[in-house]
């Protein structure tokens, strides 16, 4: 799943790619564009989005949101790209990936083009953001936080330290790969309780998220480059580097769970917790 450092990089190669331009057809392609695309303006997604303008791409949380200039405004397009969604830019002859199911043709001859091997994200067209399914409810950007407003955010939620930093309406961005490198960096157990966590140990968190991501964001954009479709993720420290040793201190790394949410720590640099499953 894309977390914050892709998509912040998604969202810096598409202001310059496609920010002005004129979005002339929209294909959407069955079965999973009937899936993927919602509708929310009754207008017709592929009707209202011909002719618009992309003024600007900014990215919210785990969102992208392409503000538009059409003939009824605002008009916001809203990707959520879940586990499996990502973006290309391609040129009209490029092969099409598989299971693309909706190719944006701008007006400089491009393609902006989605595809989803699980069809779990969705493209939202609105007039209003707040009809975005759990957009409203979005906690702040973690670069919008200080210190303060951080701890003072984490005081209602009890549980593991994890689990909160992976919820939406306590800082928004933050998923399970990205919440495993932080904790490492930060030298916290993930299965660790918000409850046991002293506030020294709270400010190492708040420092981490900070560190963790704009580095990331860093070595996400030499990586990616201007190919969106890339989820750049060899450089993590121990998020799906089970056995791999550990690079701070060389010992292998620990994993619980399975399939999307598994967790990777180390058991000698992040001490304590319950461990479940093991
Ligand atoms: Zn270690």
């Amino acid at each position: 799943m894309p977390e914050l450092p892709e998509l912040e990089v998604v969202r810096e190669v598409l202001q310059r790619r496609v920010v002005g331009q004129t979005i002339t057809a929209v294909e959407v392609i069955p079965p999973g564009g009937a899936v993927v695309v919602r509708d929310l303006t009754q207008a017709g997604f592929a009707a209202a989005l011909a002719g618009a303008t992309i003024a600007a791409v900014v990215r919210r949380g785990k969102y992208l949101v392409f503000t538009l200039q059409a003939a009824i405004t605002p008009l916001f397009l809203v990707l959520n790209p879940k586990l499996s969604g990502r973006l290309q830019l391609a040129g009209p002859a490029d092969k099409r990936k598989a299971r693309t199911w909706a190719i944006f043709k701008l007006s400089n001859g491009g393609q902006l083009r989605y595809y989803d091997q699980k069809q779990m994200g969705q493209l939202y067209l609105t007039h209003g953001l707040a009809t975005v399914p759990d957009y409203a409810g979005l906690g702040p950007e973690p670069f919008d936080l200080s210190l303060e407003e951080f701890c003072e955010r984490l005081k209602p939620h009890r549980g593991e330290i994890k689990g909160v930093l992976t919820r939406g309406e306590f800082v928004a961005g933050i998923g399970n790969a990205y919440a495993d490198e932080i904790l490492w960096e930060a030298r916290l157990h993930p299965f660790r309780k918000r409850t046991q966590l002293t506030q020294e140990e709270i400010e190492r968190l708040y420092q981490a998220m900070r560190s963790t991501l704009l580095a990331s964001i860093d070595k996400v954009r030499q990586e990616m480059q201007e190919h969106i479709e890339l989820k750049p993720r060899d450089f993590m420290a121990v998020h799906m580097k089970t056995g791999e040793p550990c690079p701070r201190c060389g010992t292998p790394i620990s994993l619980v769970g399975a399939n999307q949410r598994i967790t990777n720590f180390c058991r000698k640099c992040q001490p304590g917790g319950l461990i479940k499953g093991m």
